[in-house]
């Protein structure tokens, strides 16, 4: 459905109509109900890029699977400071939910989020002692206390059949199990919370409205030039706050505003593709998301999973991701993007990536090269007994990859989100992609920090309703981690 309402001059400019600018915009009229909003969307509807189910894998990133986010030392140790920053993360994203869910803003939970136990999955003696080693050191944290290891064939067979059906090989395997793992449908997710801004007078919502440039205005203001794309006609809106959630298309964006904060930024987007199951008899026999490892050279990202999907009330399995490239940043984008960002002043951390990166670049070429019959191979090992007729290729959405100045290096490539906001906090913009939308509040709570510092002090008790670890932290109070974790769960109804 096009909404084509504009303000000419709103408080606060959200481009993107994607689950971060949906985050932002209810936190933001939850502490001010009087702010004027206008949300800016160049496709007919919201949660039509990355944000919708069908181009993210819907993982609700807690750590409890992605072996990417538990790094092994030198020493062996195995670094868990990721994975318990993330886990702390989507407890945060979970805490907001359920308030909005008691507050009706949010419907039922199970229209957005569901109940679907983590696993991590390896095969070899040396994988294994890997897991284990991690799951030692997991399980001592209260955040993941309830992780269970195994490498028993009769325990993997009750966790999840498929990875054993067909499996005649004798090699030693071993998996976690985390049953307080989600499956989230960012795209419903993301619909409601604009449903709930559009509900309001103080919010317009525009789609089909591109945003075509971004100029600071001798005031301070930020006038923006928008393109009514079924009219074919420009207006200028002025506001004192921006914020840049155009996923993928961020960094054009943020280039334009010409802030200095945002020179020596480059994307390297990364395509996706996955293996997508829609028959009752495969997807009845499996209900866990399996994270395995990564290929030598795949980004962190592009760790292989095979998962339940709820999506729309339809269960489905999906495995993957295949990486690709492909020069656009948006999956709806064009193939000028990646030229076109290309800047006098990110030029040598661009070039620096390049050469850095050649591992990268050869599992690239790789994964593009790829035949059905390979991919199957890829699927085996975790499937064994796939079939290649039961499965069908589905293109996700596209992952552009921070390219930041580096002092010794030149560039760096970079594989989680920064937030990168002028000095004044007047406009900020999130780039990157991974660990995404499962961390979106605390991602935009970081940006209120950043641009609405002095309103804090004034906000603080309704951060504190709506997120009461708001300020505290869960990491290190294992007693308000379960009170509140007890409380979010019953709401989102995870647990009986
Ligand atoms: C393959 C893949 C798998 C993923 N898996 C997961 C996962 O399992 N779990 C997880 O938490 N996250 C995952 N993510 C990440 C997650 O999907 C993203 O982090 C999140 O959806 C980004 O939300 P967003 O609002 O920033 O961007 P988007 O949802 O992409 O929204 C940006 C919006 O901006 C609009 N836009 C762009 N340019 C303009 C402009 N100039 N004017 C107006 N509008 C504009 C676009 O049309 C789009 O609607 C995955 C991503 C991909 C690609």
């Amino acid at each position: 459905m096009t909404r084509v309402d504009t303000f000419a001059e709103p408080d606060v400019v959200l481009i993107g109509g994607g689950i971060m600018s949906a985050t932002l915009g209810v936190l933001l009229h939850q502490l001010d109900p009087s702010l004027k909003i206008q949300v800016v969307e160049a496709l007919a509807e919201v949660a039509k890029e990355s944000s919708n189910p069908w181009n993210n894998a819907g993982t609700g990133h807690a750590a409890l699977c992605e072996l990417n986010y538990t790094k092994e030392n030198a020493d062996g140790s195995v670094d868990i400071s990721k994975a318990v920053e993330i886990n702390e993360a989507f407890e945060v994203s979970k805490q907001f939910w359920a308030h909005l869910v008691e507050t009706g803003v949010l419907p039922a939970p199970r229209e957005f989020i569901t109940p679907v136990p983590h696993m991590s999955f390896v095969h070899g003696a040396e994988d294994q002692d890997y897991l284990r080693r991690r799951y030692q050191t997991m399980s001592r944290h209260h955040f993941f206390a309830d992780m269970e290891y195994t490498e028993d064939r009769a325990k993997l067979q009750e966790w999840a059949p498929l990875l054993l059906a067909g499996r005649h090989d004798a090699e030693p395997l071993a998996a976690t199990h985390a049953d307080a793992g989600t499956d989230v449908n960012f795209g419903a997710l993301t619909r409601s919370l604009v449903d709930f801004l559009a509900s309001k007078d103080v919010v317009k919502i525009a789609t089909q409205h591109l945003v075509k440039n971004i100029r600071r205005k001798k005031d301070g203001r930020w006038e923006l030039t928008v393109r009514n794309m079924d009219k074919g006609i420009n207006r200028s809106i002025t506001a004192p706050f921006v914020f840049v959630g155009a996923g993928g298309a961020s960094l054009p964006l943020l280039q334009k505003s010409k802030i200095p904060e945002g020179k020596g930024f480059g994307g390297f987007p990364v395509s996706g593709q996955f293996l997508v199951c829609d028959n009752p008899e495969i997807v009845d026999r499996h209900n866990a998301k399996v994270y395995g490892k990564a290929a030598v050279g795949a980004p962190p990202m592009s760790v292989p999973h095979l998962d339940t999907r709820l999506i729309d009330g339809k269960h489905t399995l999906l495995f993957g991701p295949f990486a690709g490239f492909s020069p656009k940043f948006l999956k709806s984008g064009s193939v000028f993007d990646l030229p076109g960002s290309v800047k006098l002043s990110n030029l040598v951390p661009m070039l620096a990536v390049g050469k850095d990166n050649l591992d990268l670049t050869r599992y690239l070429i790789e994964q593009v090269m790829q035949s059905p019959e390979d991919r199957l191979d890829a699927l085996r090992e975790f499937f064994p007994g796939a079939q290649l007729g039961d499965w069908k290729l589905l293109t996700a959405g596209q992952r552009v990859q921070i390219i930041k100045q580096h002092p010794e290096k030149g560039g760096v490539l970079q594989f989680g989100t920064e937030v990168v906001s002028a000095t004044d906090g007047s406009i900020a913009a999130l780039l990157g992609a991974s660990p995404g939308a499962s961390t979106a509040v605390d991602v935009m709570l970081d940006i209120i920090g950043k641009c609405f510092a002095s309103r804090l002090p004034e906000w603080r008790a309704e951060l504190e309703r709506m997120i009461p670890s708001y300020g505290k932290s869960l990491k290190q109070d294992p007693a308000l981690y379960t009170r509140l974790k007890t409380h979010t769960d019953a709401v989102l109804q995870l647990k009986a």
